[in-house]
């Protein structure tokens, strides 16, 4: 690379649409994702909670056709039917979700992102699971189902 100029993870390909990459702890498993997400939310489900061993988890949907796999390829868990996890197949790190009721789309652990300060959440999906020791100060949006409805709504606000 002769004149990239890499800042935030992010750099401009030919097209100037913006490239976003992530990687795993070990930095062996990769992605990347041309344009922008499509949404990005937390979930406060137990699933994703127990996946990370984390207390919430920060999503980005990119549409399949603008996202792949760099470096090594990741393993897969199927967390439950038609329900996809990708890991790093060394450090086990969660890289990516899909799912056949969210087909066309991969889902992106925001804390992966090469630059993780660069996400920018827009809703809460799963609230009604939020732990009761975790204290959140923002106004986004916050729903108690899935993003499944979450898409039905945001899809009628912008009917
Ligand atoms: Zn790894
Ligand atoms: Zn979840």
């Amino acid at each position: 690379m002769t004149h990239g100029h890499r800042k935030r993870g992010r750099r401009k390909n030919g097209n100037q649409e913006m490239t976003t990459t992530g990687h795993c702890l070990c930095t062996k498993t990769r992605w990347e994702f041309s344009g922008s997400p499509t949404w990005s939310c937390y979930c406060h489900c137990d699933n994703c909670r127990r996946n990370c061993a984390a207390p919430v988890v920060g999503w980005m949907g990119v549409p399949l056709a603008a996202f792949r796999w760099t470096g090594d390829a990741p393993r897969t868990f199927q967390s439950s039917q038609g329900v996809f996890r990708h890991f790093c197949a060394d450090c086990g790190s969660p890289m990516g979700f899909e799912a056949e009721h969210y087909s066309g789309d991969m889902q992106l652990y925001a804390a992966s992102l090469a630059d993780p300060g660069a996400f920018a959440p827009e809703f809460h999906v799963n609230y009604k699971s939020k732990l009761p020791w975790l204290t959140l100060a923002d106004e986004l949006p916050k729903y108690d189902g899935t993003l499944l409805h979450v898409s039905t709504s945001l899809n009628d606000q912008r009917a």
